[in-house]
């Protein structure tokens, strides 16, 4: 599957039945963004809207999404951004590399919601910080799919 080149996105109350390709699914009610891996593989990929999450930049045409999209549990190990309906390919991480980032934020997402494959912002947040917010998060995401029947 070619990686791909742009994307476009629909702003939605839950989750739809089916993720499609190349489509970034905005909930602003549950403050998640769901959309399937940019490279095809077709893992579908969750991240928060949060202060530690990410941000979403609506212009009225195009979304942005900060920081980037880092895929490091799927086996492609994807790491792109999103601008302006654009998917921006950084250079594949070394493994090294993909360690370091995981140390530095250790948040255990797959710990708490294995079905789904979950991103992880690259900037580094404290835990401490980080886990109330983020507990209320998986509360959300958890009402996210379940409302999707
Ligand atoms: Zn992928």
């Amino acid at each position: 599957m070619p990686r791909r080149e742009t994307i476009d996105f629909e702003f939605v109350e839950s989750v739809p039945a089916k993720i499609s390709d190349g489509r970034v699914y905005v909930s602003i009610r549950f403050a998640t963004i769901i959309h399937k891996c940019c490279c095809g593989c077709g893992t579908e990929i969750v991240t928060p809207l949060s202060p530690a999450g990410w941000s979403l930049t609506f212009n009225g045409e195009t979304i942005t999404l900060h920081p980037s999209i880092g895929n490091w549990g799927t086996r492609c190990k994807s790491h792109y951004w999103i601008r302006d309906n654009r998917v921006i390919w950084a250079r594949q991480f070394s493994e090294e590399e993909i360690e370091a980032v995981r140390l530095e934020d250790q948040i255990a997402y797959e710990h708490h919601y294995t079905e789904k494959t979950t991103s992880t912002p690259l900037k580094t947040n404290k835990v401490s910080h980080n886990e109330k917010n983020l507990s209320g998060w998986w509360a959300r995401v958890k009402s996210f799919f379940h409302d999707s029947g």
